[in-house]
């Protein structure tokens, strides 16, 4: 299988996110993790989406509220405008990006700035601020 990654990596999928997706690899960097995210996204992949949320916010998830999310939204592209730490040696990143989403057949430009942090080692989602 050789098709581009969701997160417009510009590689394939099977060398870009879908090892995190598929849980065979650890995303390095705070923005590895925000463009495996997206790709999970793409691909509906709730499980991961709630894999990699921080503990204490995976306890407030409603996976069955994110799948129905996941399957309302097409993802149209992800541009990455800057990050913050989110390193192989840092403890917290942020990762600041815009979205072009489809929701119910409306465009979208989804811009957030989101807090990552290392949790056991592996890089999780904390929550954004958006606009
Ligand atoms: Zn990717």
């Amino acid at each position: 299988m050789s098709r581009l990654c969701p997160c417009e990596s510009k590689r394939t999928y099977d060398r870009c996110c879908e090892p995190y997706i598929l849980g065979k690899a650890l995303p390095e960097s705070a923005e590895q993790l925000m463009r495996s995210r997206f790709s999970a996204y793409a691909m509906a992949r709730a499980d991961y989406l709630v894999a990699t949320t921080s503990e204490e916010e995976r306890a407030k998830l409603d996976p069955e509220e994110l799948r129905r999310y996941c399957r309302s939204v097409k993802c149209i592209s992800l541009r990455i405008l800057s990050t913050e730490l989110g390193g192989k040696d840092d403890a917290t990143g942020i990762v600041e990006f815009h979205a072009k989403l489809l929701i119910n057949g409306k465009r979208m430009l989804h811009r957030e700035r989101s807090r990552f942090v290392r949790e056991a080692g592996r890089w999780a989602y904390v929550d954004g601020d958006t606009n």
